[in-house]
């Protein structure tokens, strides 16, 4: 016997239905990849959501089929990210900041059978198109009259595609498992990783993202994603943002901290984006002696948070940070920095310390430590292990592979982080597994290093790596960015780390580097550090 309640499938028109209907006047403004600034509101979003999907529908395409979207954070990609999955499509984010050969190898992994581009990103993909044999159709995210010139074989541009339609159209119905969403890991090791959503996880993560301890938003914020809706499936901001009904704000293609600066001045309460973002906007607004006049609440995750950086959004700036833990395969929150009773009740200098942890797990997420052996760990905030987790968000098995990704049976999946949980279930990732550094025998942290480092004023970012010993395997290093190209002493930088560390944890020596080099999400990516360090003869 079945239970005798209503059959409404979790499929992700069923929250933009919900914006529109409920929350119909709500903005959602930004910048459009042209540049100027565009409005219109979640009602809008939905009539020409339908449209996209009616016409691609018309086109011969929609269900299970993946359609490419290379978008900036815009408006007009609120729609499309709607329509394509609405008509029974995939929506496959695509990032422009990989490598060309990840790209080729994404679509042509995916089998995209259209792609969806803004007219400044056209050049990224026109030199692939030899190569890509799967797509058939080409469309650019603008009107006919601002057509980029191109060799993308009979693009079209956004406007002709909606022209194809009137917007009578039902969605797509089905399975509430059936593909949603597809995104793949960046891949610093061999070719990424595609983990397909289906549209019954997209709207589990949004309810339980939206819950109190997770990242609460209501129909009373105005949301900035800045984070890339093409990484990691946009944080779940395009879901829940329509689930409560909140306003948007969207920046566009300029990630330049006076950029952003302009666009969080338009009424936003939340925002979003990984610590590298936050970093520049706090030497901006130092410099530019500016504040915020709306903003709340920032979310930052991706990789860790500094402390100084907390510290300063919320008693510099009067702006709570939400610090959160996930992954392209989780949906990608699998941890958020809340505060429990216990922690509630602390001081402020302790209550800083937690927010350096990404937190407890949701409703929906479950998480547990191990030993190599597999053993489980104690919750002592001392031992520290694999972090694995599993739940109504998690990757079971990466796009197209033979063999699933999570233990078969239990479904815990290997996060590849290294964490430690303590009595209150605050997980603090210590390292990539790849990442730490292991010096006679011992664990040292390189994040809290790191974390350490950045705290001196004149560190703008850095970077802690083992390099080999004969001695002792490998001692730390730190590579260090200067706030506008400063040098701060070495004593200096390495006594502030001094007072976290014991003396034998402290890195060998600091080197003084221009930049740190990237991966295409703005982490910073060990392996080409590595490769630097290699030309400079320590690795
Ligand atoms: P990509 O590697 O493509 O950028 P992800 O965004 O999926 O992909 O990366 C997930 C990884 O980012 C996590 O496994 C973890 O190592 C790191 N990470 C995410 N959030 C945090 C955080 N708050 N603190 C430390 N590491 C984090």
């Amino acid at each position: 016997m079945l239970g005798a309640m209503q059959d409404w499938p979790l499929r992700v028109s069923t929250l933009i239905d919900h914006a529109a209907k409920y929350h119909g006047n709500r903005p959602i403004v930004g910048r459009s990849a042209e540049g100027p600034y565009v409005e219109t509101t979640w009602a809008g979003v939905h009539a020409a959501a339908k449209k996209v999907a009616q016409a691609l529908n018309h086109l011969g395409y929609g269900s299970g089929d993946a359609i490419g979207v290379m978008a900036w954070n815009t408006p007009r990609h609120m729609e499309v990210w709607y329509g394509v999955s609405g008509c029974g499509a995939i929506l496959h984010t695509l990032n422009p900041r990989l490598f060309s050969e990840q790209l080729e190898y994404i679509i042509n992994h995916a089998g995209d059978r259209v792609v969806m581009v803004e007219p400044d990103l056209v050049k990224v993909l026109e030199p692939l198109v030899p190569q890509l044999g799967t797509v058939e159709k080409w469309v650019v995210l603008t009107e006919r009259a601002n057509m980029p010139q191109t060799t993308l074989p009979d693009a079209i541009a956004y406007d002709e595609l909606l022209a194809m339609a009137d917007g009578d159209y039902e969605w797509a119905t089905g399975d509430e498992n059936d593909p949603c969403g597809l995104c793949y890991t960046s891949g610093t090791t061999g070719n990424p990783k595609g983990v397909l959503y289906s549209h019954r996880s997209n709207v589990m993560h949004a309810l339980f993202a939206s819950t109190p301890d997770c990242i609460p938003i209501s129909s009373t914020d105005v949301v900035m994603p800045v984070v890339p809706l093409f990484h990691a499936n946009g944080w779940g901001l395009a879901y829940t943002c329509a689930l409560n009904g909140a306003a948007m704000v969207m920046p566009g293609r300029d990630m330049t901290a006076p950029g952003l600066y302009e666009m969080l001045e338009k009424g936003v309460t939340l925002t979003a984006a990984v610590p590298t973002i936050w970093l520049g906007m706090l030497q901006h607004l130092r410099q530019n002696k500016l504040s915020f006049s709306t903003l709340k609440r920032v979310v930052i995750g991706g990789s860790s948070c500094p402390r100084a950086v907390i510290e300063a959004f919320q008693l510099d700036y009067g702006a709570q940070v939400i610090h959160a833990w996930g992954m392209t395969e989780t949906s990608p929150l699998g941890s958020v920095c809340s505060f429990k009773p216990e922690v509630a009740s602390l001081g402020a200098a302790e209550k800083l310390d937690v927010q350096t942890s990404v937190g407890h797990p949701p409703y929906g997420v479950d998480l547990r430590i191990t030993d190599d052996a597999g053993e489980e760990l104690p919750w002592d905030g001392k031992h520290q292990g694999k972090l694995w987790i599993r739940g109504y968000g998690v990757v079971k098995r990466y796009h197209r592979m033979e063999k699933d990704a999570a233990e078969p049976g239990t479904q815990w999946f290997d996060t590849g982080d290294v964490a430690t949980m303590d009595p209150n279930a605050y997980v603090r990732i210590t390292d990539r597994s790849k990442d730490v550094i292991k010096s006679g025998g011992e664990w040292i942290s390189s994040i809290d290093l790191e974390n350490a480092a950045v705290a001196h004023p004149q560190v703008a970012e850095a970077a802690a790596i083992g390099v080999p010993h004969p001695k002792w395997d490998e001692r730390p290093v730190l590579c260090i960015v200067g706030v506008n190209g400063a040098r701060p002493p070495k004593e200096e930088i390495l006594a502030l780390v001094g007072e976290h560390f014991a003396k034998w944890q402290i890195p060998d020596d600091v080197i003084y580097m221009d930049e740190l080099p990237h991966t295409a999400t703005g982490k910073i990516s060990k392996l080409e550090l590595r490769k630097k360090l290699n030309g400079l003869g320590y690795v």
